[in-house]
């Protein structure tokens, strides 16, 4: 049975592993753009140059697994077709191709591994009089913005959105808050609605209000989009191009694709790697219910909370249900900060060695 996995992410990782260990007799190929697994959860620590983000795609997957370099341009009926014209037969087929974004002209995406590589060769760049300006108040803006902050106090750090940490309840907003300005961030409650870096200038950045400042670089930290794959080879996608999927993650036009991760459209799910990595083990084990001939199993999942870094030594753990609506319960701090490395390392780990346990569902 030949099975291609699309996208060596959290849940194409850990997916190929899963179903690598249940089921002996799988030929299965891992098709990734690049030779590493890039933790994404660790990008903004890349471009702050105080962590890294990227591990041999091969060291992520057991042994007898083929792990292939190259980007799957389409596929059709049991067969894709990679951008170097090469075509792999299937059986069955999983798509991980996790989400993507999609910045305003002048800045860079923090949300990618090439975006992230620009950002940190040009903070490294810059002089102690720089400007970074942060786009995107969510947990990734604010990830960024505090990782840069506490790696370069030489650099003038700013944080523009409409809106903080939108996910968190009000008194985690206020902890966020302290702890940005602790760290010398200026937030700038706005929208920023261009970059102009047009040769010879100091590049600025324009606001809706009319503001504009320097900025040396500016990173676009909204995460908001899918790669096209799916759409452009005819699976149903809903209105943001995530592909739909049935109760067991399986595209719901064809029952020998499944969709996994950031790219799934999965009822009451948020991006994250606290989701994509369970999908991509349920799937795993969905098929290899199917070659056994057992009952499947729905897909369930619960949350727990959402943590986020703010530099090194300090975070914030936010508790939910999980149905993920949050829960007025909340840690911060050192102890916070290592939660959250935790919860980063337990995500590796369970790509890595498909041993990852999950939260059921609301009932
Ligand atoms: C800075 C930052 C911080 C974050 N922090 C957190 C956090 O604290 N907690 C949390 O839960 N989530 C966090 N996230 C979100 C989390 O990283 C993503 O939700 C998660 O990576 C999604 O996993 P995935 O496997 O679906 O996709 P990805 O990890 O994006 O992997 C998809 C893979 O598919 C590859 N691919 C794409 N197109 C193709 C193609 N055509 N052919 C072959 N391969 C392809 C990509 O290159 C990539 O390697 C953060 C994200 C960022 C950017």
């Amino acid at each position: 049975m030949k099975v291609i996995v699309v996208g060596a992410g959290y849940a194409g990782t850990i997916a190929a592993n899963r179903l690598r260990k249940k089921v002996d007799d799988a030929q299965i190929v891992v098709v990734n753009p690049r030779a590493d697994f890039v933790e994404r959860v660790r990008l903004h620590e890349q471009i702050a140059g105080s962590g890294t983000a990227a591990t041999p795609m091969a060291s992520m997957l057991v042994d007898g697994i083929e792990a292939r370099v190259g980007t799957v341009d389409a596929f059709g009926d049991g067969s894709v077709t990679l951008s170097d014209g090469s075509v792999l037969d299937y059986d069955y087929l999983f798509i991980a191709v996790g989400s993507d974004a999609t910045p305003t002209p002048g800045a860079v995406a923090v949300g990618t591994w090439e975006g992230a590589q620009t950002a940190r060769s040009e903070l490294e760049m810059l002089g102690a009089d720089g400007v970074v300006t942060v786009i995107g108040g969510g947990l990734t803006g604010i990830e960024t913005a505090s990782e840069i902050a506490a790696a370069r106090p030489d650099v003038k750090v700013r944080l523009v959105s409409d809106r903080l940490g939108p996910s968190l309840l009000a008194g985690a907003q206020r902890r966020v808050h302290k702890a940005l300005d602790r760290l010398g961030i200026e937030v700038v409650e706005d929208h920023a609605v261009a970059v102009d870096d047009s040769a010879g200038a100091r590049p600025t950045v324009r606001l809706r209000s009319g503001q504009e400042f320097a900025s040396d670089l500016t990173l676009w930290a909204i995460i908001g989009t899918v790669p096209d794959l799916a759409a452009r080879n005819g699976l149903t996608v809903n209105r943001e191009g995530r592909a739909v999927v049935d109760d067991y993650l399986r595209s719901v036009d064809h029952p020998n694709i499944f969709v996994i991760g950031d790219c799934a459209a999965v009822p009451g799910a948020r991006l994250s790697c606290a989701t994509a990595t369970p999908q991509g083990a349920h799937a795993a084990d969905t098929l290899a219910r199917i070659i056994e001939g057992r009952t499947l199993k729905p897909y369930s999942m619960g949350y727990a909370g959402q943590a986020l870094s703010l530099g090194r030594k300090d975070g914030l753990v936010q508790a939910s249900r999980r149905d993920d609506t949050p829960r007025h319960l909340r840690l911060s701090g050192r102890a916070a900060a290592i939660a959250k490395e935790t919860i980063s390392r337990y995500a590796k780990y369970g790509s890595r060695t498909a041993n990852y346990t999950w939260l059921p569902g609301p009932q």
